[in-house]
């Protein structure tokens, strides 16, 4: 990877790469010694600034362009990002340590099928004619609704700012992106590109810390509507602050902690036991659907526990640039600081460590999967989110059991069922108030299909047309037909 790769070092402000902030902070690889890039803490005067530029992108062509127009600049922005895709993929994996293959197959493949999907929707959006007098028409149409905000996380930084920009840019919306002062680096490249294809002030990124950036831009009356990913309590945070400062439309998708409920005994297929470990040790863990909690009714799940414990064992953790590699590092130290204390505080509680339970070797933050069995529901590596790869096994003795942790646990995000029986199945799986749930498999949806949470996993329904709902709002226009009164 060379260095005159990196984007240059500044926020997208106006059409312009700004460099002056209220202050400045460094972003570092877990992968790799030094700092990769040093960028402005975009402060109150920024904010305020990049509100007027999208405030006034507002007004000019992009709400009112044709839909195909904009469609065909959207199409044209992804044509972009995949001939940009070798680069973003490297600085995708040094900005977060993620497998070089896992980079170019899911970060940047996903994020231009994601952009050409929402793209692809732009002309094919309609609205309705309510029921009316003979003489009056009354239509409803879905609205643009203004400057939006998009607050994303650093697990998959290019992929999160696409899903979240997306819906926001169909609806003819300008977007302020500000992404995860971890991992900001794909989404100043995305920028670059959008400035090539998109009128002036459509899409600005601004730089720096959740609590300075990310607050001013929530608080601003300008933002009319926030799309969020990233842990509940900023969740809750941005709910106070956007309550505070008028009102906006909120896409909040928080955090979880997603179970497997296995209602048969005996069951420890090959495809249900590769679908259990990577469910949650794909990229680490560091996934807000991950398969985290296995709960398992009655007994005979001994092959099963067996099976998952040799599975973690056999993924090979190390070096994000080895094309074979299956994990690599985490996203810093200090996450997986954060991680291993879960873990070691469940094993001081009493927990049995079937394996992993400690990092691996090399220059990174790398930790080996992690199965933890007989966990009481109420410790908290079974009711917190760990964002590692850590599986918590517990034992119920009825369906029954099981759908009362499921439903009382503070997450709604996910869940999935696994029974002999597909019919037992799906009736437990309708029992479950979760935002999606997999049935006798982990396939959690894709683009298509709604994705989001319950209870304090969030508000948020993103990809699919459903994501338009957050970043327009309907309106009724009533026309007297037979001229004016
Ligand atoms: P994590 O704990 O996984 O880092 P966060 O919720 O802290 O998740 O971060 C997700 C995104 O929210 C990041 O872009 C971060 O900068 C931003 N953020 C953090 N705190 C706030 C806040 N108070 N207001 C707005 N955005 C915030």
């Amino acid at each position: 990877m060379h260095t005159d790769l990196l984007p240059s070092p500044g926020a997208r402000l106006a059409g312009r790469c700004v460099t002056d902030g209220q202050g400045e902070f460094t972003v570092t690889s877990p992968v790799r010694e030094g700092v990769l890039a040093t960028l402005p803490i975009c402060g109150l005067d920024e904010v305020e600034e990049a509100v007027r530029v999208a405030e006034r992108a507002f007004e000019g062509p992009w709400p009112m362009m044709h839909p195909r127009e904009r469609k065909h600049r959207l199409l044209d922005l992804a044509d972009r990002l995949q001939a940009d895709g070798e680069r973003l993929a490297q600085i995708e994996t040094l900005d977060t340590g993620r497998p070089i293959r896992e980079a170019r197959a899911l970060d940047v493949a996903q994020s231009v099928a994601r952009l050409r999907w929402f793209a692809e929707l732009a002309d094919k959006l309609y609205g309705d004619v309510a029921p009316s007098g003979f003489d009056r028409l009354a239509t409803i149409t879905r609205e643009a609704i203004g400057p939006v905000a998009a607050i994303t996380p650093w697990n998959f930084p290019l992929m999160m700012a696409v899903t979240k920009i997306a819906p926001a840019l169909v609806a003819g919306n300008p977007v302020i992106l500000k992404p995860a002062e971890q991992s900001p680096l794909t989404a100043l490249i995305l920028a670059d590109h959008a400035a090539e294809t998109l009128p002036e002030g459509v899409l600005q990124v601004l730089t720096g810390p959740g609590e300075i950036t990310g607050e001013a831009l929530v608080r601003h009356p300008g933002i009319r509507a926030v799309g969020f990913t990233g842990s509940t309590a900023t969740a809750q945070r941005i709910m106070e602050s956007a309550g505070r400062h008028g009102m906006k439309r909120l896409n909040l998708e928080a955090g979880g902690k997603s179970p497997h409920v296995i209602l048969s005994p005996g069951l420890a297929g090959d495809a249900m036991i590769d679908q259990i470990a990577w469910g949650v040790a794909y990229h680490q863990g560091q996934v807000c659907d991950a398969g985290a909690n296995l709960i398992l009714v009655g007994g005979g799940h001994d092959d099963l526990i067996a099976r998952v414990a040799a599975r973690f064992d056999d993924i090979t953790v190390g070096d994000p640039w080895d094309e074979d590699i299956d994990l690599a590092s985490m996203i810093d130290a200090g996450h997986l600081d954060g991680v291993h204390s879960a873990v070691s505080g469940a094993v001081a509680r009493g927990v049995t460590l079937r394996c992993g339970g400690h990092a691996a070797d090399g220059n990174g933050a790398f930790y080996r999967p992690t199965l933890l069995d007989d966990v009481p529901a109420s410790d908290p590596v079974f009711s917190e989110e760990v964002f590692g790869p850590v599986l918590a096994a517990t034992h119920v003795g009825s369906p029954d059991e099981a759908a009362a942790l499921v439903n009382g646990s503070r997450y709604g995000l996910a869940a999935a069922v696994w029974a002999s029986d597909t019919g037992e199945a799906m009736q437990f799986a309708r029992r479950l108030r979760v935002g999606t749930v997999a049935v006798n498999c982990y396939e959690l949806g894709d683009i298509g299909t709604p994705f989001g949470g319950t209870r304090q996993s969030g508000l948020a329904r993103d990809r699919s047309p459903y994501a338009l709902e957050s970043y327009s709002e309907l309106k009724t226009t009533w026309a007297a037909l037979g001229g004016a009164a």
